[in-house]
């Protein structure tokens, strides 16, 4: 593209586009950065940069950029049925045929899928369905859903109230009535003198007492995303999710894990309840299941909710155009037969994965890092002020933006929340894709100390 093009294009951009979570005035002063092009584990720009995705696009990009299978099945799905409901008592093959993998490859008794476009339409259709499932078995008081300050779910209005982003609740009266939120597991911040592992119960028992203040009549679910994503990487010490399971099954309350960036092999285990050692009710899963390529999510159920919708729930007052759209199911299906037959998520677990953690664990020797954490290919850097001190910078994000603009010039993506620069790059990483990450992280952090005078 030349730079009239990319001006061009930039200036029609400011005009009719508004880009989601963006100051969209500072950014069409700025200008956006065009993506044109994408392989394996790196994306070009307009301008011919050439960029290591650290970040697989949101979360998604597991497989990695170029697959031309994923085309080729999408084409000749297009061609074949492009489209058809599954509302009037119709399906299609590939909607099937996804919703039977869908059973087989998730944990436990998951068996059921509602299928829907994105990971904040799984949400809604959760918070529906679990009133629902109540509802209809004589229990409609039973309907509050406990999530977590500071979790992420989506950004429709039941996504963005089961997260508790102070900021999106902010814009349009959130969260809607009978949601509620405890304070989440992050050990560097909250943990005190605890060690991880004891902290982590402590932490999953404030569960225990809000749902003893509600009542636990009243408590329909609880939802948490295993590792919280967008808040900057939050790893919870091993003792978190078991306990949270405990005290779900004791006050039977629903328990909903949001493997919306977890799933499909993030952290090395095809699921992050197998990571944790949890059994969900209920798991939105999307991102990875596609890897991106096209829009697909789902609701995963067990056999007990399936059991009372079915018996019980009547007609489900329900559902979307596109849920189990061929093209995205045949797509989805394909990305899953890459992720089998290369045996992608097994190498993250026991052989680029853990090279990945001892290159990214190195990094915490780094004057501004105060904390390294990495699960699988999920992981964050927390930048600090004071190296011997678990604080926070006092204006909290500035440096972790100049951090992020410091490895882009390097030719590497990472994203910033705050001051946690988040890594989660296309699972197919190669040992040298990952030397270039560590290497250019470094240069990057470097870069940010010596601007802030502290090399
Ligand atoms: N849940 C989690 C845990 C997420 O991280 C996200 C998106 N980052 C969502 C839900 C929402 O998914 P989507 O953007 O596809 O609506």
């Amino acid at each position: 593209m030349t730079e009239l093009d990319i001006k061009t294009l930039q200036a029609l951009d400011a005009a009719h586009h508004l880009h989601p979570f963006n100051d969209n005035a500072a950014l069409a002063k700025k200008g956006t950065r065009i993506l044109t092009r994408g392989e394996g584990c790196y994306v070009w720009d307009a301008l011919g940069n050439k960029l290591l995705d650290a970040f697989a696009g949101l979360w998604c990009v597991n497989v990695g950029y170029g697959r031309k299978e994923l085309g080729a099945v999408a084409a000749k799905q297009m061609t074949e049925l492009a489209y058809y409901n599954s509302f009037f008592q119709c399906t299609t093959g590939p909607t099937v045929r996804l919703a039977a993998k869908l059973a087989e490859l998730t944990p436990g008794d998951l068996n059921h899928a509602f299928f829907t476009n994105s990971g904040s339409e799984a949400n809604d259709t959760i918070l529906r369905m679990v009133r629902h499932f109540w509802a209809v078995q004589d229990q409609p008081q039973k309907k509050i859903v406990i999530g977590r300050h500071n979790g992420y779910h989506g950004s429709t209005v039941a996504g963005a109230s089961l997260g508790g982003m102070k900021g999106m609740h902010a814009q349009g009266g959130l969260p809607i009535p009978d949601i509620v939120h405890i304070d989440p597991p992050f050990w560097f911040a909250d943990g005190g003198d605890l060690s991880p592992e004891e902290y982590g119960l402590v932490a999953a028992r404030r569960l225990e007492a809000k749902i003893l203040e509600l009542g636990p009549d009243k408590v329909a679910a609880f939802i948490g995303e295993p590792i919280m994503g967008a808040i900057g990487v939050y790893i919870p010490p091993h003792s978190y999710w078991p306990e949270i399971e405990r005290i779900c099954r004791k006050y039977d309350v629903l328990l909903i894990a949001d493997e919306v960036i977890c799933g499909f092999g993030r952290t090395g285990e095809w699921f992050a309840g197998q990571y944790f050692g949890f059994q969900a009710d209920i798991m939105p899963i999307a991102k990875g299941l596609s890897s991106g390529y096209i829009p697909i999510g789902a609701v995963m159920f067990n056999d007990r909710v399936a059991k009372v919708l079915a018996e019980q729930g009547g007609e489900l007052a329900h559902g979307y155009t596109y849920s189990g759209h061929p093209v995205c199911a045949a797509v989805a299906l394909e990305n899953i037969r890459i992720l089998e037959d290369e045996k992608i998520v097994e190498r993250c677990k026991t052989d680029t994965g853990p090279y990945l953690a001892k290159r990214w664990q190195e990094l915490a020797d780094h004057p501004l890092v105060g904390e390294s954490r990495i699960a699988g290919m999920v992981g964050a850097l927390e930048l600090v002020p004071k190296k011997s001190e678990r604080k926070f910078f006092d204006e909290r994000g500035k440096v972790g933006v100049m951090c992020r603009d410091f490895a882009l010039k390097r030719g590497l993506i990472l994203r910033a929340t705050y001051d946690s620069m988040l890594l989660s790059p296309p699972l197919i990483i190669s040992f040298d894709q990952i030397d270039e990450l560590a290497d250019k992280t470094r240069g990057a952090l470097d870069d940010t100390a010596k601007e802030l005078g502290m090399l």
